[in-house]
C-alpha cells in the first residue's frame, strides 16, 4: 500500500528525512497539504501569498501532483489516509504548541494507521539539547555551545524522484500566484558567495542589503538549516542557533506564547491607547526609524532585524503597550512570522523574555537612527514624509516612565 507525506513546515523535496521514511515503507506515496483555516484566519494577505507560492514550486517539484484540501487536518488526514489505503502517514516534527496538540489529535484519529515523525524544521529537534542536570537552557550562550556540539544528523538523500507520487483523484486548485518563488538555493548561494563574509559588519544595517532574506524559505521550510550550516560559521551560524534556541525554550514552555517567561513582568502597568497602537501600526509616529520599518512590513511583509528591534522596543517603552499587540501585529503581517521566534524576540525586547535585554536598556529612535542608518537611505526609502510628522510621544519623558514602572515590579 502507498504511504501518505502531509506536507507543512517542509515544503521541498531535497534533504527530507520524512520522504526517506516513507520510500522505506513503500515505493508510492501521495503528497498532501491542507489549507487549515486555525493557521490562515490571522494570517495577512503577503503570507498567505507567500505559502501559495510554495505549494505551486512544490507542486512543481512533485510534477503536479500535490493533492491540496481545504479543512480541518483531524478530520481531513485520516480521511486521504483511508481514501488510498495507506500504510501509514509521514510528517516532519511541527515543534510549536498548536502543532503539537494537532499532531496528537490526528495520530488518535488515524487509529492503526502509523503516524511517522521524521525530523523537524531545526537542525536539532528541540527538547533535545539539555544542561547536564537534564533540565533545558534558559541562556543562549551555553545552549548554542551544546548545540553545536550534539551536531545533526548529514542531509537525507532525497528528491521528487525518491518516491513514486500518486496522481491525486481530487484537489483544490490553488490561487493563481503573481510571482513564481524564486530557487532558494540559489539565493542562499548567492548570499554564501556575495555578503556572508562582511555580514558580522554589516548586518545591524537596513539601508544595506547585507542579510540574507531567508528566513521566509526556513519557516516554510523551503530551505532546511542543515543546509546552510554546511557552509557557513561564526556569527550567521550564531543567528541560525537563536531560531534553535528559541523553539526549544516554547517547545518547554509552550505557554509562553502567550505569557510572560519572567513571570515577575505580569506585575508591570501597560496603557491601553488604541490610537497610539494605530499610529505605531500604520507608521505615523513622528519617530521616522520606527515609521520606515512599520510601513516596510506592510509594504513587503519583512522588516530588517535591527528595525524591528527598534520599532518593538518603542511600542513596549515608550508607548507602555503590551509586547503581546505587537506580537499579534507582526504575526499578521510578516511572511517569515513565526512563533518561536517572534514572540521569543518580542519578549526579549521586552525584558521579560529567557535571557531577555535588561529592560533598562532603552533604545533611543534617534540614535539608533543615526548609527545604524547614516545617510537616512531607509527612511527616504519607507518613510520619506516621516520626519514632518509631529512625534505622538515624547521619547526622553516616556523613557523615565517606562523605567519608572520597572523599578516598581523589581521592587
Ligand atoms: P539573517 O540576518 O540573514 O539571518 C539568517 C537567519 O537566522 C534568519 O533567516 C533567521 O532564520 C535566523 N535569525 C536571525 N536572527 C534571529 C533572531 N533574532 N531570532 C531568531 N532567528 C534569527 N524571525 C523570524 O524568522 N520570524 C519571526 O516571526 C521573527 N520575529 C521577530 C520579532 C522581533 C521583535 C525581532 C526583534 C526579531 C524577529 N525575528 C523573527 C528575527 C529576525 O529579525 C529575522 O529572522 C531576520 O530579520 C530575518 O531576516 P534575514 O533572513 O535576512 O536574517
Amino acid at each position: 500500500s502507498p504511504s501518505l507525506v502531509w506536507f507543512r513546515r517542509d515544503l521541498r523535496t531535497s534533504d527530507h528525512p520524512a520522504i526517506l521514511a516513507a520510500a522505506e515503507r513503500s515505493p508510492r506515496a501521495l503528497a498532501l497539504f491542507v489549507l487549515d483555516d486555525r493557521l490562515l484566519k490571522p494570517s495577512g494577505q503577503p503570507r498567505i501569498d507567500f505559502l501559495h507560492r510554495c505549494l505551486h514550486a512544490l507542486n512543481d517539484e512533485l510534477d503536479g501532483r500535490l493533492m491540496v484540501v481545504h479543512g480541518d487536518p483531524v478530520q481531513v488526514v485520516p480521511q486521504v489516509a483511508q481514501e488510498i489505503g495507506a500504510g501509514s502517514v509521514h510528517i516532519s516534527a511541527d515543534c510549536a504548541p498548536y502543532g503539537r496538540r494537532r499532531d496528537e489529535a490526528v495520530e488518535e484519529a488515524l487509529g492503526d494507521i502509523e503516524l511517522v515523525r521524521s525530523g523537524s524544521p531545526y537542525a536539532v529537534t528541540p527538547g533535545r539539547v539539555r544542561k547536564q542536570d537534564g533540565t533545558p537552557f534558559k541562556v543562549f550562550t551555553p545552549f548554542r555551545n551544546s548545540w553545536l556540539e550534539h551536531g545533526w544528523r548529514k542531509p537525507a538523500d532525497t528528491d521528487a524522484s525518491t518516491l513514486d507520487w500518486t496522481k491525486p483523484d481530487h484537489s483544490v486548485e490553488l490561487p493563481a500566484v503573481k510571482e513564481q518563488l524564486p530557487d532558494a538555493m540559489k539565493l542562499w548561494e548567492e548570499f554564501r558567495d556575495e555578503r556572508l563574509e562582511d555580514y558580522d559588519k554589516t548586518r545591524d544595517r537596513p539601508d544595506l542589503d547585507a542579510t540574507s532574506r531567508l528566513s521566509a524559505f526556513l519557516r516554510w521550510g523551503v530551505l532546511h538549516p542543515r543546509t546552510l550550516l554546511r557552509d557557513c560559521d561564526g556569527t550567521f551560524r550564531s543567528e541560525l542557533a537563536w531560531r534553535e534556541f528559541y523553539a526549544d525554550v516554547l517547545w518547554h514552555r509552550p505557554e509562553t506564547a502567550r505569557e510572560n517567561y519572567d513571570r515577575k513582568f505580569d506585575r508591570m502597568t501597560h496603557d491601553n491607547d488604541v490610537e497610539l497602537f494605530e499610529a505605531w501600526t500604520q507608521g505615523r509616529t513622528g519617530y521616522p526609524i520606527v515609521d520606515a520599518g512599520m510601513r516596510q512590513l506592510l509594504q513587503e511583509g519583512f522588516m530588517h532585524n535591527r528595525v524591528r528591534m527598534i520599532v518593538a522596543s518603542f511600542l513596549v517603552k515608550d508607548l507602555h503597550l503590551p509586547w503581546w499587540w505587537g506580537a499579534r501585529h507582526f504575526m499578521k503581517h510578516l511572511i517569515d512570522g513565526d512563533l518561536a521566534s517572534n514572540q521569543h524576540n518580542w519578549q526579549w525586547v521586552a525584558g521579560c523574555g529567557t535571557d531577555a535585554a535588561p529592560f533598562f536598556r532603552i533604545f533611543n529612535p534617534a540614535t539608533q537612527a543615526k548609527k545604524f542608518d547614516p545617510d537616512g537611505a531607509y527612511v527616504r526609502r519607507y518613510a520619506p514624509d516621516s520626519p514632518d510628522i509631529p512625534p505622538i510621544v515624547d521619547h526622553a519623558v516616556e523613557r523615565q516612565v517606562a523605567l519608572d514602572r520597572y523599578q516598581q515590579i523589581k521592587a
